[in-house]
């Protein structure tokens, strides 16, 4: 198994291959030269050659939000898909506007889409956020589905909750990058969590 997370040393990185140890990746010659042939697929080729560029051309310089923008232009992407969640609706209207000033053409669509009631996924009333009250579910295959009926080049996703984006990655047929992801309680920055994993969360994390 691969434990590259504890792992002190980051060979890989260094590109000192001669020294890395038995569970490290960089043993698995068959299958690196497996992969690497799959960076020849024209799909792949793109857009592994453009996020390093954007990595490079944008290094502590420009924001995520930036950088998607460049992404998307030097893919020559033109219509972009937005899904995102109902609690970032806000934040959605003015990241489409963006998108669309710098000459995209963008499709949006909302978590919440067709109103589906949380019935139909076998949730009982005291599993709801607020029981005794209509809730939709979050519709994130719909939100794929109708991305892939407008024929988007890029997907983009939004403060989808967990598990709701797992679904939408699943069925997205455009290629997918992330604008933000929902952490309702650190103001959608999930990292907040670790960076707090040794002091105020220290209680709250330990198993
Ligand atoms: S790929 Fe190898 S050297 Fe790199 S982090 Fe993983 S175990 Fe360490």
């Amino acid at each position: 198994m691969y434990y590259c997370a504890y792992c002190q040393d980051k060979f890989c990185y260094a590109g000192e291959l001669e020294k890395v140890t038995e569970n490290c990746p960089c043993k698995e010659k068959a299958l690196i030269e497996e992969v690497k042939t799959l960076y020849s697929d024209c799909e792949n080729h793109l857009l592994a050659h453009n996020s390093a560029l954007v990595e490079s051309e944008g290094y502590c310089q420009k924001t995520r939000l930036e950088e998607i923008i460049l992404f998307a232009n030097k893919c020559q992407y033109k219509k972009l898909g937005v899904a995102f969640c109902v609690g970032l609706s806000k934040e959605a209207k003015i990241f489409c506007q963006i998108l669309k000033n710098h000459g995209f053409d963008v499709v949006s669509v909302i978590c919440k889409n067709a109103a589906i009631p949380k019935e139909f996924i076998g949730i009982s009333e005291n599993e709801k956020v607020r029981p005794n009250t209509k809730e939709a579910i979050c519709n994130p295959i719909m939100q794929a589905k109708l991305l892939n009926k407008a024929q988007t080049d890029l997907n983009i996703l939004l403060g989808l909750c967990v598990g709701h984006d797992s679904l939408f990655i699943k069925y997205s047929e455009a290629p997918i990058t992330v604008f933000a992801v929902k952490d309702r309680v650190l103001a959608h920055n999930p990292l907040g969590a670790i960076y707090l994993s040794d002091s105020y969360y220290r209680k709250k994390l330990a198993k």
